[in-house]
């Protein structure tokens, strides 16, 4: 393999690039109009435009990616996550046009694509799964029965869906008709299929995930588990690895049902086996991802291995170079997910031009991005900025680490959730670990941050004022004293 197309952009396809480099495998960029100036463009060693900005015309295009691909010689595709990384039909079509495809076969990415046959897969190796439904429903007073004798909460989810879509919540049977028919309808128009399940809620969730690689040789191994269960609109914000509360025994536990639940596929390549635990410690498995995760750096942390490289590897033939008792867990890494949005505002996307942007360095600080100053943050797609990773000896350092980065860390011109991320890494619950998905509901409330940015404006006023006044040798170190005592009383959120 002397040539990769990368099909994909910003972060993800400079990651992926820098690993091929690192392998002497020369890289091609695909982009669209408004990607023209983007440092995926610009780091590849040729680079191709696909067409307008919208996805569809673009990123999604099937068959751009794979004429691009011929145009260049280039021998395999890397798809990165999102666009086409989990689609089975563009997977089919490259291995129809004589490309590789650095991912899983067509087939495990059809099974693992729709939660219904993905748990039918998993029930071969008796996998624990949430109490629910096991077929599409489409019956509403059947469904109903069902959703009673479940016992509610319930929720009512998209067979096809992804990313936090399709799914909704009932309380009461009361509220079901109606959910449901949202529920199908949502499901239809975002995923062109309608079929939907039910699940019982499991309250006091935790979402852990645990990476897995397969070889093309049967040698299945998984690289411990993620948590990642601070969640915004049932969407990551921040991960960690290891988990904070798992022990030995039920790490061991999950690693085998993940490494059983991708054998189920003979599944090759890198992949996520997402489980939820509950309050006392049981599991279920939730879904397979067959790519790679926004959040795979903390594992890379964490294991030592580059995840880039292996995928690449395994889609060259070759046999797993490390068993699963060769791997071990060192430190700890968490991930913050950067992303262009306004967290005072309930998230929303907060798009705009990257006024000041200023990265934190240093030790332990790994940050993934795919922006210079300058730059736009495009309306197209996803508004993730960049993943700051912070790792430690232990969770502590990782959690301190993550705050300076994130002081250290400078982006004007938009909102970002770099405020949220010191929030949460100062709350009492996210350091004692003792937090479920519910944590941003529970405990985030927009005004903490304006009163964090009023009490900045306040101690910065005071600063510059004595400054101003007396500017001598003791005041100055006085103003010093005054802001690390500030910084560390910030801390007792
Ligand atoms: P998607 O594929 O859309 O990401 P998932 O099934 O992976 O959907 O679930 C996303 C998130 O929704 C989980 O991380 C968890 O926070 C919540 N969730 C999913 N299923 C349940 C459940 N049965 N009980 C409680 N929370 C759930």
């Amino acid at each position: 393999m002397k040539k990769i197309l990368v099909a994909n952009r910003g972060e993800i396809a400079l990651r992926i690039m820098r690993s091929a480099k690192e392998m002497g495998i020369k890289t091609v960029a695909v982009f669209s109009e408004a990607d023209r100036n983007a440092l995926h463009v610009r780091y590849a060693d040729e680079a191709i435009c696909l067409g307008e900005a919208a996805s569809t015309a673009s990123y999604l295009n099937i068959q751009k990616v794979i004429d691009a691909c011929k145009l260049t010689g280039a021998e395999a595709i890397h798809p990165g996550y999102g666009f086409l990384s989990e689609n089975p039909d563009f997977a089919r079509k490259v291995k129809a046009a004589g490309i590789i495809l650095i991912g899983p076969s067509p087939e495990a990415m059809e099974i693992m694509g729709n939660k219904l046959s993905a748990k039918a897969a998993a029930l071969k190796y008796q996998i624990p799964l949430v109490p629910g439904t096991e077929e599409a429903i489409t019956n509403i007073e059947q469904a109903k029965e069902r959703a009673t004798s479940i016992g509610f909460p319930v929720l009512i989810k998209a067979a096809a869906g992804g990313g936090g879509k399709g799914m909704r919540l009932v309380h009461q049977v009361e509220d079901f008709e109606e959910q449901m028919k949202l529920a199908i309808s949502e499901a239809e128009s975002a995923f062109g299929d309608g079929a939907v399940f039910i699940e019982k809620y499991v309250t006091s969730p935790r979402h852990i995930e645990i990476q897995v690689l397969g070889d093309q040789h049967g040698n299945i191994v998984h690289l411990f588990e993620r948590e990642c269960s601070v969640q915004r609109r049932h969407q990551k914000v921040v991960e960690e690895a290891p988990s904070a509360v798992l022990d030995e025994a039920t790490r061991a536990k999950m690693g085998k049902c993940a490494v059983d639940v991708a054998r189920s596929v003979n599944y090759t390549g890198a992949g996520t086996v997402e489980f939820i635990l509950d309050a006392d410690k049981n599991f279920f498995f939730l879904e397979m991802n067959t790519r790679l995760q926004v959040e795979h750096p903390v594992t890379e942390m964490i294991t030592g291995v580059d995840l880039v490289k292996e995928q690449i590897k395994i889609a060259r033939g070759e046999v797993l170079s490390f068993s699963q008792d060769d791997l071990s867990i060192r430190g700890h890494a968490i991930e913050l997910r950067v992303y262009a949005e306004d967290p005072a505002n309930n998230f929303l996307p907060d798009i705009g031009t990257l006024k000041t942007y200023k990265t934190p360095k240093g030790i332990g600080v790994r940050v993934d991005d795919g922006f210079e100053q300058g730059m736009e943050i495009p309306i197209y797609y996803d508004p993730m900025i960049a993943k700051l990773v912070t790792y430690g000896k232990n969770r502590e350092e990782a959690i301190e680490r993550m705050l300076r980065a994130i002081e250290e860390y400078q982006i004007s011109g938009i909102e970002t959730t770099l405020p949220f991320g010191s929030f949460v890494m100062q709350h009492e619950a996210f350091i004692s670990g003792n937090f479920d998905t519910h944590f941003v509901a529970k405990y985030f409330k927009p005004d903490v941050l304006k009163q964090q940015n009023n009490e900045e404006e306040r101690i910065a006023a005071i600063l510059a004022y004595r400054l101003f006044t007396k500017s001598s040798i003791q005041n100055l170190v006085a103003a010093g004293q005054q802001t690390s005592n500030w910084l560390r009383n910030r801390r007792n959120w």
